[in-house]
Parts: structure tokens; sequence; C-alpha cells
């Protein structure tokens, strides 16, 4: 079923986690256990990166493929289209729609770190070309990503948002969020992409901590500010106590989900980075207390 077709079937918030194709063998065992790990907590859908430049061009439709034919659950198959030509674009969501794949996410991708990498000369540009592209070829529900704190590339969060106006207006159904650690950077995102006259539904991104240099790379690249309350959260945890910061990093997700199903988002998008401890913990305790 498409995302917007669950939404409009039912009051409840969806859940879903990302996934991202394996690079490695070991990487490929964990994945299927993760995979295991996931569906047993019965989400809605779950989703699948694409590196972009189409680096995990066959990873990505290979693990969208075991998904639909190996479990029961809808996928979002994200598409990046840095550096692609139009036909390889083509190609890929060809594939995906033969697939039997319904809801797409359509981003522009980074540029890919492989040195050497020249973009085609007829590579689009930005998202909202790519969703204009798709939109009269493909029947996908669309979706598109969105920065509460603003694209780390973005000229201001005023042209961040112009954009972002455009890219649903040129077609996207929905929106899901980069990660944010303080709810009131997605409180008051909502507010202004209201204002802006942005009506579609927008998912929230969570990622639990994992590791504390993983979150300091990563929200170094999207530009995720770690907030004081994070980091002094994790300054109290004993030293190198992995457990004890899967736990603190779980109570942090928790509380940060729980305010946001309070007020009534259209649903949790759970970042695992291909782990599941954190997910499952955290899912488990929102269901334990009637919160999802
Ligand atoms: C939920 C989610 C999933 C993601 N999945 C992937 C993935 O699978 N693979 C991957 O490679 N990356 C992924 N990304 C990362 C994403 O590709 C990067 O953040 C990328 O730098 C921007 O992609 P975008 O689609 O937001 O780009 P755009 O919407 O094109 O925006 C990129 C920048 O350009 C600006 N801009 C947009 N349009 C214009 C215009 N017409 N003129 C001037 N400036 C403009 C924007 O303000 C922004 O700063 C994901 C991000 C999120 C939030």
């Amino acid at each position: 079923m498409k995302l917007t077709e669950i939404w409009n079937s039912r009051s409840e918030p969806t859940l879903s986690f990302e996934l991202f194709p394996a690079k490695t063998e070991k990487a490929a065992a964990n994945l299927e256990k993760t995979i295991d790990k996931l569906a047993a907590l019965e989400p809605d859908l779950v989703s699948v990166t694409f590196g972009a430049g189409g680096s995990t061009r066959e990873g990505s439709h290979q693990l969208l493929k075991k998904l639909k034919g190996d479990t029961e659950l809808d996928v979002i198959a994200y598409f990046a289209c840095y550096g692609l030509a139009p036909e390889d674009i083509v190609a890929v969501l060809d594939g995906y729609r033969d697939l039997g794949l319904e809801t797409l996410l359509a981003v522009r991708g980074d540029i890919p770190r492989e040195e050497g990498f020249v973009p085609h000369p007829e590579s689009l540009r930005y998202a909202s070309d790519l969703v204009s592209f798709i939109r009269p070829l493909y029947d996908f529900c669309m979706g598109v990503a969105g920065y509460p704190e603003g694209h780390i590339e973005a000229q201001s969060t005023e042209k961040d948002l112009y954009y972002l106006k455009l890219k649903v207006d040129q077609g996207a159904e929905y929106i899901i969020t980069n990660y944010f650690y303080d709810n009131a950077f997605y409180f008051d995102y909502i507010d202004r992409c209201r204002n802006a006259g942005i009506e579609v539904p927008i998912l929230p991104g969570i990622m639990p901590v994992y590791s504390v240099k993983m979150m300091e790379i990563l929200a170094g690249l999207c530009g995720a500010t770690i907030t004081d309350e994070l980091r002094q959260g994790i300054e109290a945890l004993p030293d190198g106590d992995t457990n004890a910061l899967l736990n603190f990093g779980i109570e942090f997700a928790y509380r940060q989900c729980a305010e946001l199903l309070e007020v009534g988002v259209p649903g949790l998008h759970i970042y695992t980075m291909d782990r599941w401890k954190s997910s499952s913990g955290l899912v488990t305790r929102l269901r334990d207390d009637g919160l999802l």
C-alpha cells in the first residue's frame, strides 16, 4: 500500500524503519538479523536508502526485492539522482515499479566520496527537478526530504523552505525530516511549513544515539544540533559503557517520541543504521506505555 493510503485508511501514527544495503558479507549477515528483529516489531513500513551516484544501485534493488519477497512489510524506496543520466534514473525506477513498489522518497543525494566521480552532463541539479521528472512518468506515492534545522548548504532557512515548497508543488505528497535532538526544531518547522502553505504530512525522523563517535560525525555532516541536554546526559555515563549508552539512547529517543506522539505526528520514522537493539527497546517501551 502507498504510504498516503495507509495514513488515509486509519488515524494511528505509522512506524517505519530506515535500512541501507550492506556493503560487506559481515554487514549482510548483520542486516539479515536486523530485518528479522525489526519485522518482528510489525512496523508499517521499512525504507531503503540509495547511494548517490548510483553507488548502491544494485544493493538497494536487491534489498528492496528481498523485503518485498520475504516480508509482509510495505516499503519506501529512496532514490538519489545526483550525477545520474536521465536514462539511468528511468532504468532504476522501472526496476522499482516492476518490483511492485508503490512509495518513493526522491532526494538529490550528496556528492559521492569516491575519487574521480564525474556527474553525467544531463544529470538533475536539485530534488525538485527529480520530482518533476518522475511525476508524469510514474504513479509512485512520492515524498521528499525536509530539514527542520535547515539543509547544510541552504542559502537561508527561508530559501530552504521555498525550495521545499517547490518540491511539494511539483508533486511530492509527504516529507520525511532529517533527525533532530530537540523537538522544538520540528515544531517550529511544522509552523513555518504550514505558514508557507506546505500542507502535506511531515514525518519526523528519529535517530537514537548508537555511538558517540557516530553521533558526532553524522551530526557534523547533516547539521543536526547536539543539544546541551544530550551532551550532558552522555557525559554523565560511565566511560566506555556501551550498555549504558544504549539505554541512554533509548531513553532519550523515547522522550522525544512520546512528546511527538502526544501532539499527533503522522508517524515515527526511525533511522536504524542497520541496528535493531535501540529500535526494539524504543518501540517496546512506547507500546508498553500505550503511546504507539
Ligand atoms: C529522510 C532523508 C532520506 C535521505 N536519503 C538519502 C539517500 O537515500 N541517499 C542519499 O544519497 N542521500 C539521502 N539523504 C540526504 C540528502 O540526499 C542530502 O541531504 C542532500 O544534500 C540534499 O538532498 P535533498 O533531496 O534535500 O536536495 P534538495 O531539495 O535539492 O536541496 C539541496 C540544497 O539545495 C537547495 N536548493 C534546492 N533547490 C534549489 C534551487 N532550485 N536553486 C538553488 N538552491 C536549491 C536547498 O535549499 C538545499 O540547500 C536523505 C536525507 C533525508 C532527510
